[in-house]
């Protein structure tokens, strides 16, 4: 019989994020918040869980222009408005994404770590309109913008639940802890976990993505036309944004005491356009760009010895963010499958490690790592090989 390589682990380098603990002021809202994380780890994490995410929803992203037009262009206005600064704060710098997912049945949107959006086509009959996503998505975004995410996490951490989060391997054997991590960034309904923002964050959202919509040109007036028809859709369930956040009252009351700051930015504005949003549920079918074919670049391969077991590890450096779900490890004798099902931010190093079953060294030759998951949602794969001496 043919010895077989069996599966080992396919290693995830969030291990080393414990930082200082650290309390930091807000530039925006002037409020001191708890941040744990730095902001590379942050960003990682919003990449990460975002194509982790899209993979998720594969069958449902629509590339309809109809659909995807109007929530491009908006989202587009919007981080450009926050990438041209904001005072004298600098700009947050992000890598702006943005994906439509058309699900009639899902009012909702989110805005992870990093600027990567999605919107769900459900939330369209909500907002009506271009101006009333455009408010909708101001608050996503600057969840966001002023770190919310982060926040949550730390105070996890200092709860003693998120240290545990962090410090696990975020693949398959850890699928709650993984939840947990995504849930806390904003990712909540969609992974059904119910991990509230703070009522302060939902405000300081609420006042922020007020600005920001007005800024960029859209009406702040039809905000609190879109809140009123979110209590008003309540009863059919309006994930993000009901749940968690000011009692409706208040958060009109607020808006209103908002409003004449954000009335003279919107006077000072290039207005918008403003149509009705398409009733969703009639995406048509059209084809997603290609996924890139070069993500993965092959870096180096090792022997490892680990606890008195010798490993092969296979490393690789990827050049966008991907979604990995398994690897499929042809080695000169035998095969294996590695179980991912993790995504990874673009530029940085990973490691595929195998192990012979019968504990015996791996042996030396061509060993092919064909690679298979999702960019963005799109179906990807990709081959790498390595020549182990
Ligand atoms: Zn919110």
């Amino acid at each position: 019989m043919r010895p077989t390589l069996r599966r080992y682990a396919f290693l995830l380098m969030f291990a080393a994020v414990l930082a200082m603990p650290s309390c930091q002021i807000n530039p925006y809202t002037g409020r001191s918040q708890l941040m744990l994380l730095d902001r590379q780890t942050e960003l990682a994490l919003g990449s990460q869980a975002y194509q982790e995410q899209l993979a998720q929803e594969e069958s449902k992203i629509t590339y309809d222009p109809v659909y995807l037009e109007p929530v491009q262009r908006i989202a587009q206005r919007l981080s450009r408005q926050m990438e041209s600064g904001w005072g004298e704060i600098p700009p947050p710098g992000f890598q702006w994404e943005v994906h439509v997912i058309d699900d009639p049945k899902t009012a909702n949107a989110w805005a992870l770590p990093g600027g990567k959006i999605a919107v769900y086509t459900g939330l369209f009959p909500v907002c009506k309109d271009e101006h009333g996503l455009a408010v909708v998505l101001g608050h996503e975004i600057m969840h966001a913008v002023l770190r919310h995410g982060n926040e949550r996490i730390s105070q996890g951490m200092l709860t003693g639940v998120g240290t545990e989060v962090l410090a696990a391997a975020l693949g398959r054997e850890n699928e709650e802890k993984k939840k947990m991590l995504q849930a806390a960034i904003g990712l909540g309904a969609s992974v059904g976990l119910l991990l509230p923002y703070s009522r302060k964050g939902e405000t300081e959202a609420d006042e922020f993505g007020l600005y920001l919509a007005a800024r960029a040109g859209y009406d702040p007036r039809e905000g609190i036309e879109v809140w009123r028809r979110m209590e008003q859709a309540g009863a059919a369930g309006v994930p993000e944004f009901l749940s968690t956040h000011p009692s409706h009252g208040t958060r009109i009351q607020n808006m209103q005491t908002w409003m004449p700051k954000a009335l003279q930015s919107f006077e000072q504005s290039e207005r918008q356009p403003n149509q009705p949003l398409p009733a969703p549920g009639h995406a048509r079918r059209v084809a997603p760009p290609p996924a890139p074919a070069n993500c993965l670049a092959p870096v180096a391969v090792n022997r490892q010895v680990v606890d008195g077991i010798e490993l092969a590890q296979f490393q690789l450096h990827t050049q966008c963010a991907v979604y990995v779900d398994r690897v499929d490890v042809q080695g000169p004798d035998a095969a294996t499958t590695v179980e991912a099902g993790s995504g990874i931010p673009g530029n940085e190093e990973r490691f595929v490690m195998i192990r012979r079953t019968n504990g015996g060294g791996v042996p030396r030759g061509r060993y092919t790592l064909r690679f298979k998951g999702a960019v963005d949602g799109r179906p990807w794969e990709e081959v790498l090989q390595f020549d182990l001496r």
